[in-house]
């Protein structure tokens, strides 16, 4: 079974891949974590991304879907991916539908998570403070200029996907202000019709 959980920056779909993997037994396939763990091992790729990712624009897509496709052989894959952060462009979901038919292994279900963007730049302000209170390492992209400007990057060039799941009919929506609990409950009753039908 793979999945696709889409929402701006901040959303929790970090925090739902992570209850999912435990729960169906998934891999959480997060674009921007492979992304940093490039950029901190100093591979070509991560010396292409660290610029973009610190202004919070987009990588191309023909490096993004590269490095998927290969991480997508990995063992830890067969039971089924979660896709976090990926697709971001219309033409990265293209990519996704054809790697994922060559394998034979369709989507079972595209999640919207349905935020209000000024509470996301609330809550990314009182976590920064909190790690930093914490003595912890604050992400590059973590501040308020570069947030608004992942908004702005979700509105104009992540939010097109959203049609585009919809007319192939794959879109639930969540309403991802609810509770970690309620949004996982109700990521869960998606998945259960999906794998139902
Ligand atoms: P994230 O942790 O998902 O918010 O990703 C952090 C940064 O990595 C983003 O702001 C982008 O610069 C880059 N990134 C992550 N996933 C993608 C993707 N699918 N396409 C393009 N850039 C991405």
């Amino acid at each position: 079974m793979n999945l696709i959980l889409i929402g701006p920056p901040g959303a929790g779909k970090g925090t739902q891949a992570k209850i999912l993997e435990d729960k169906y037994g998934l891999k959480q396939l997060s674009t921007g974590d492979m992304l940093r763990a490039e950029v901190a091992s100093g591979s070509d790729l991560g010396k292409k991304a660290k610029d973009i990712m610190d202004r919070g624009d987009l990588v191309p897509d023909d490096l993004i879907v590269d490095m998927i496709a290969s991480r997508m052989e990995a063992d830890d894959c067969k039971n089924g991916v979660i896709f976090d952060g990926f697709p971001r462009t219309v033409d990265q979901a293209q990519a996704l539908d054809s790697m994922l038919s060559e394998k034979g292994n369709p989507l079972a279900a595209v999640i919207l998570f349905e935020v209000d963007e000024e509470e996301l730049v609330g809550r990314l302000n009182t976590r920064v403070e909190q790690a930093k209170a914490a003595g912890q390492e604050v992400r590059a992209d973590d501040n308020e200029e570069t947030l608004r400007n992942r908004l702005q990057v979700y509105r104009n060039q992540t939010a097109p996907i959203i049609p585009y799941y919809e007319a192939e009919d794959m879109l639930s929506r969540v309403d991802g202000m609810a509770s970690i609990d309620e949004v996982s409950a109700s990521v869960a009753s998606i998945l259960d019709k999906a794998k139902a039908a």
